[in-house]
């Protein structure tokens, strides 16, 4: 039996040593990045491999026959083999694509929009991020299908009778986010997307906030369609993944047309390629996903159990801290919770917080967090998000919290 890695056994001062970013200061004070759930820093294992691949790799993929094109080729395909692995998922039901936005925009135009029609429905959760919410409202704006919504508890928690209630014979589609990136909360979506299934309901997980922070098998989930973004996972932006059931995939018309997708062109009709590829039109991002396949490794040499027990002790300390601060109040305490604390403090506008905060050299994200529908059902017009990877450290915690105290007084 293989020992389960705990946040002890490891050196996270080291861990965080591989971060080049981190050593920066902003406005003369060290730099405390607390806005993971944004974008995440890169470690120089993946910015090592994307400039490894310009300066020694650098060609198109499936094109050219030469060395350098078959090592393009490999590289971006050894990627997609090691997503396949880390997600738990067969490579050939991975595409490639630029991110969360994308993947789930490939399953509305391709899935959806040739199925839906007047009556049929597609629900959705209140905590959806905008990338899981607009591509559903253009579908049902093309299709006359209608949008379902699944209220949220007080903690912020899904009101599962309620959403459940919700999966009556017109429902089609179920888009639910795994990890909130406003809240924090984990939805149990292996038991939502089991309930889907008896219903015969399709499901989309936007898992942008859960890749990077707990070991997923995919496979496991139950789900139809599963979104990733590579840049949330310490890996390049414009890099993501949508993993679907091989039965989808074979049956969805392509997105985009151009080159890579097809098999043969003749004007007399185009005969397309297998999916993946078959979605995967035009030169992709290729040395953004070596970088990706970096990360891959990276994450796990560390260890997805590590880091998921590593970020937990971060959110303690984080909300114990901040509960501690009067006139804080924190959005969200559903029952299971990644490392993000939204808060709101007294008399005092988010992004006037943020902007006094990294003067101090904490940065926090302010705003509305691509999630308008979610801050209207907690009647707040937007909220500070602190949000943690493995790389923060608990004296990082305790300087935020002073320093929100500080920023707090200067408010007023
Ligand atoms: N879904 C969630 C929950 C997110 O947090 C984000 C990014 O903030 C997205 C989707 C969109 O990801 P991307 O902009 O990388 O496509």
């Amino acid at each position: 039996m293989t020992a389960i890695p705990t946040a002890a056994a490891i050196d996270w001062a080291r861990v965080r040593a591989d971060f080049p970013l981190l050593q920066r200061t902003v406005h003369g004070k060290p730099l405390i990045y607390l806005d993971s759930a944004n974008t995440a820093q890169k470690p120089a294992a993946v910015i090592d491999a994307v400039d490894d691949f310009y300066r020694l790799h650098n060609a198109n993929v499936s094109r050219a026959v030469h060395t350098l094109g078959a090592e393009a080729t490999e590289s971006y395909e050894g990627a997609r083999r090691k997503l396949a692995t880390f997600l738990n998922v067969r490579a050939d039901e991975l595409v490639l694509c630029s991110g969360t936005t994308f993947a789930i925009n490939l399953v509305a135009y391709s899935w959806a929009l040739p199925r839906l029609k007047p009556g049929d429905a597609i629900v959705l959760t209140r905590m959806e991020h905008h990338a899981n919410i607009v591509p559903w409202q253009i579908i049902a704006e093309r299709t006359g299908a209608v949008i379902r919504v699944a209220e949220l508890d007080d903690r912020g928690d899904i009101d599962l009778d309620a959403l459940y209630a919700l999966l009556t014979p017109e429902v089609k589609l179920l888009g639910v986010a795994h990890v909130s990136n406003v809240l924090g909360t984990v939805n149990p979506v292996r038991d939502i997307c089991r309930e889907a299934r008896r219903r015969g309901i399709v499901t989309v997980i936007d898992g942008s906030q859960a890749a990077p922070h707990r070991a997923l098998d995919v496979a496991a989930i139950g789900c139809d369609f599963y979104a990733i973004t590579g840049h949330k996972m310490v890996g390049p932006t414009g890099t993501g993944a949508l993993w679907a059931r091989r039965e989808h995939l074979q049956s969805m018309p392509p997105f985009l047309g151009g080159g890579e997708m097809i098999r043969e062109v003749s004007f007399a009709g185009t005969v397309y390629n297998d999916p993946p590829h078959r979605f995967e039109a035009g030169t992709p991002n290729i040395a953004g996903f070596v970088g990706l396949g970096a990360a891959v490794d990276y994450l796990s040499s560390v260890g997805m159990a590590a880091i998921e027990a590593r970020e937990k002790e971060l959110l303690a300390h984080a909300t114990e801290a901040l509960s501690s601060i009067d006139g804080v109040r924190i959005l969200g305490r559903a029952r299971e919770k990644a490392a993000v604390v939204s808060f709101v403090v007294d008399g005092a506008h988010a992004h006037d917080l943020a902007t006094l905060l990294d003067l101090e050299g904490v940065a926090v994200r302010s705003g509305q967090h691509c999630a308008h529908p979610l801050m209207r059902a907690f009647g707040v017009a937007a909220t500070c998000r602190a949000s943690f990877a493995f790389y923060n450290t608990h004296a990082e915690i305790d300087t935020f919290a002073a320093a929100l105290v500080k920023v707090r007084r200067l408010l007023g």
